[in-house]
């Protein structure tokens, strides 16, 4: 019998101790730094000659480890393992499966500091912020561990009839193509594949190509603990080549994704074509992006607004998807409430993650990025008032650092209140009045996450209707939902509005088997 879930509890770094075990995990990952690592098909390792490095936004020079460049063939092959595997994996008792999960998390658990240490090296993140996306994977495992010996019978829910013993199974569907990104490379890596595992589907999992090592380590550990091979297949390579053939390949059954907006509708598109061979209509659960809002109107605790709005735009370089960058502001208070927000924003210290737990803004992740982010500095500075920031910062290693930026005066159609950015940029909205801002927030294709700022019992009852996001916060910041607390997922163009740490998410990776058997 399991214990009730409880969600991991997160490090700030304020123990002198916990800082310095972060402090010794870094250098245990700066002396292992260097390797190759290979592709894992069918439980071989694979080496390829063509590699690709994943290096240090910070500084793009440390290469943290090299990795196989696969293309379409591995990906064949690695359908094929999945394939031959998913003959066994699918019978193995779930609750073999589940324990497999529990120990992955008590490994997780075990080198939390390594692997925040790694996160601060390969995708530039924060300590704490880091620590909070190494309990998020532990919560998934332990979420989904529980949730999976649930939903396997359900047998007790159905209707009774005279004669018959009815059965009502969740079992799996088969071979699943796990594309998790970058920005939460272990988190949601081990979410989605653990979801996938856990109801007994095997996987073709490949990282995004800025964070493989991340990656790996989530691959490694499941191995660790006893996945059978084949069940997991690693494969690493560019997405337009590795991760579209995976969602092409007639054998996938499903595909479960989290990225942006135009991969995840071509993924959608393609995965609702009837290839030749492929006996099934392919499922896709997918997580894309949001341009959310922060809603603040004249009742607001504006102490408690501003903070919420510079930790929800500014958390992880905004490179979250459920990032508040777009503040819809209300005339009556607008001038009051963007000197506190400023304030708060510049003690924000920006530097390279691993210096130490006080840097709260890191680079963005990759020279795209840092070009994308760089074009919208300069689109905003056209549609806005910059108010801080509005610069990349040049280091001497070349990190892809900017300035912590807020734009006021913005218009509610300005590009950079429409588009998600994706970095530490927020767009000020000055609104008439309560429904005004209200048809603001509702005005984009998006619908994620977004926070309300007000006292006024009434229009609190509005939003909880009105405002149209999967995720919805009144009085705190739209960031940093909880597996289990807060089942995250969106509306429209978010997503297939699938909640992941949710009691709902696993019916998504399995299906349901009624079986009646006469007396
Ligand atoms: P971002 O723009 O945030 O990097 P992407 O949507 O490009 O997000 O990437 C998210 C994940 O999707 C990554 O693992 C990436 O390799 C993968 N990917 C990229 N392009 C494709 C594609 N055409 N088909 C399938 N997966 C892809």
């Amino acid at each position: 019998m399991l214990t009730e879930f409880r969600n991991e509890p997160v490090l700030d770094y304020s123990d002198p101790e916990d800082v310095r075990k972060f402090r010794a995990a870094l250098d245990k990952v700066r002396a292992e730094a260097g390797q190759t690592l290979p592709l894992i098909i069918g439980g071989e390792k694979i080496y390829l000659d063509e590699t690709f490095a994943t290096v240090c936004p910070a500084r793009p020079d440390e290469a943290l480890a090299h990795f196989a460049d696969g293309g379409v063939e591995h990906v064949d092959m690695a359908v094929a393992a999945a394939e031959e595997a998913f003959a066994s994996w699918r019978l193995t008792p779930v609750g073999e499966r589940a324990r497999l999960l529990l120990r992955v998390a008590a490994l997780m658990r075990d080198r939390r500091h390594e692997l925040n240490a790694l996160m601060s090296l390969e995708i530039g993140k924060a300590w704490s912020e880091a620590d909070g996306e190494t309990s998020e994977a532990i919560d998934f495992l332990e979420y989904y561990a529980r949730q999976m010996l649930d939903l396997a019978d359900r047998s007790d829910e159905l209707t009774e009839w005279p004669g018959e013993q009815q059965t009502l199974n969740y079992i799996p569907l088969g071979v699943g193509a796990v594309i998790p990104p970058w920005n939460f490379p272990l988190a949601i890596g081990t979410g989605l594949l653990s979801a996938t595992l856990v109801a007994g589907n095997t996987a073709v999992y490949k990282p995004a190509e800025q964070s493989p090592l991340l990656g790996w380590k989530v691959a490694e550990y499941f191995l660790e603990c006893g996945l059978p091979a084949g069940v997991m297949n690693f494969v690493t390579g560019p997405g337009e080549v590795v991760g579209a053939r995976m969602v092409e390949h007639p054998r996938t059954r499903f595909i479960c994704f989290t990225g942006s907006r135009d991969v995840g509708v071509e993924i959608y598109e393609k995965a609702g074509r009837v290839l030749p061979g492929q006996p099934w209509l392919k499922r896709s659960i997918l997580e894309m992006g949001g341009k959310d809002a922060v809603l603040v109107d004249e009742t607001a605790r504006l102490d408690q607004a501003a903070e919420g709005i510079v930790t929800s735009a500014f958390g992880y370089q905004g490179q979250k998807c459920s990032a508040g960058s777009r503040v819809i502001i209300v005339d009556d208070v607008y001038d009051e409430l963007v000197p506190r927000i400023l304030e708060r924003a510049k003690s924000l210290r920006v530097g390279a993650p691993d210096e130490g737990p006080d840097v709260t803004v890191g680079p963005v992740i990759d020279p795209n990025q840092f070009d994308k982010v760089k074009s919208y500095l300069e689109t905003g500075s056209d549609e806005g008032e910059v108010l801080l920031g509005g610069s990349p910062i040049e280091t001497e290693e070349g990190g892809y650092f900017i300035q912590p930026t807020i734009f006021g005066e913005v218009p509610e159609t300005a590009r950079i209140a429409q588009e998600e950015i994706f970095g530490p940029v927020v767009a000020l909205v000055r609104a008439r009045d309560f429904e005004d801002a209200l048809r603001i927030v509702n005005s984009t294709d998006y619908g994620l996450t977004g926070a309300v700022y007000s006292e006024d019992p009434g229009r609190l009852s509005r939003v909880r209707d009105d405002f149209h996001v999967g995720n919805l916060y009144i009085n705190r910041k739209c960031t940093g939902a909880m597996v289990g607390v807060q089942p995250f997922g969106g509306f429209n163009m978010s997503g297939t509005d699938s909640k992941a740490g949710g009691p709902d998410y696993l019916t998504l990776f399995t299906q349901a088997k009624a079986i009646a058997q006469r007396l």
